[in-house]
């Protein structure tokens, strides 16, 4: 698999000059991974396997703190009135009936997609246990591993940043499809750090890699995150993956390279690429998103 001595591979190599950036930052819903994977795995597996995983996780001290997190939220939801919130029984109930609340529970909070701690927390949870157990796999697009591979061999960086937890996260690309990636990254963010579409948030990642925004590539499928990195000082490409949402505004030709397709953002025409081999293989026509109007 990776027998890497093809004269093809070594000729490549040698025609690579150094990464025109320091680091990477990449998204990862929409970016690295399909967004059909998270909603169309990872949270029908929850929903569908919350029961089972209750009753085969019973009594184990780690789903009792997340059940008791659940359980004072489930309180605090029936007190605002949220429309639908039940409360989940209290421990004194015969556990079946437990269980089926708080399976209930979950249901409904997932089904109105909530983003509250202890869902997540618990969800989180659940993914572990399908992740180790060989259950789910992150997926991960096909042109992600060589670039990842060819980006580093040049000397770059690369870190993730998502709203999924770091947790979450590693377990993703711990346990992807194409193996453990986990060795590619130098560092993980998550919305501990701030919003992705605040521009602070961009700040502090770059003060915490050591580096000048400048040299930082941040690359993700989400308008709004990428003019928060603009703002921030970052060089930034937009992901247009199968199944990801029309990119607003309408991308148009790159205006100085008519091959390239680019969407305009604060002063920068911000490039769009389908894959991720079109990062950084177009460097001898631009760098992307810096050439700013005059
Ligand atoms: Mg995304």
């Amino acid at each position: 698999m990776s027998a890497d001595t093809s004269p093809k591979k070594a000729k490549t190599e040698e025609s690579e000059g150094p990464c025109p950036y320091k680091v990477v930052v990449l998204d990862i819903e929409g970016t690295t991974t399909s967004i059909s994977f998270v909603h169309d795995v990872l949270f029908p597996y929850v929903k569908n396997s919350v029961y089972e995983f209750l009753v085969e996780h019973w009594g184990s001290p780690e789903l009792e703190q997340k059940i008791e997190a659940l359980r004072a939220q489930a309180k605090i939801d029936v007190e605002a009135k949220v429309e639908g919130a039940e409360e989940i029984l209290p421990t004194t109930a015969p556990a079946l009936d437990i269980i089926k609340s708080v399976a209930h529970c979950i249901r409904w909070q997932m089904s109105i997609d909530r983003k509250i701690g202890p869902l997540k927390s618990f969800q989180g949870f659940v993914w572990r246990e399908a992740y180790q157990g060989g259950k789910v796999q992150g997926h991960v697009y096909n042109d992600v591993e060589p670039a990842l591979e060819r980006w580093i061999r040049r000397g770059c960086s690369v870190y993730i940043y998502s709203s999924g937890s770091v947790e979450a996260q590693k377990l993703l690309f711990g346990y992807s499809e194409k193996g453990d990636m986990l060795k590619y990254f130098k560092g993980h963010f998550d919305t501990a750090i701030g919003l992705k579409v605040e521009k602070e948030s961009y700040s502090k990642i770059a003060a915490e890699i050591g580096e000048d925004p400048q040299s930082i590539l941040f690359v993700s499928d989400n308008v709004k995150e990428i003019r928060a990195a603009l703002l921030a000082g970052f060089k930034t490409a937009i992901t247009d993956r199968p199944g990801n949402a029309p990119i607003e505004p309408a991308p148009s030709k790159h205006p100085r390279s008519a091959r390239i397709v680019s969407v305009q953002l604060e002063d920068t025409s911000v490039p769009v690429v389908k894959t991720f081999d079109a990062i950084f293989d177009r460097e001898a026509e631009y760098r992307p998103s810096e050439d700013h109007q005059a």
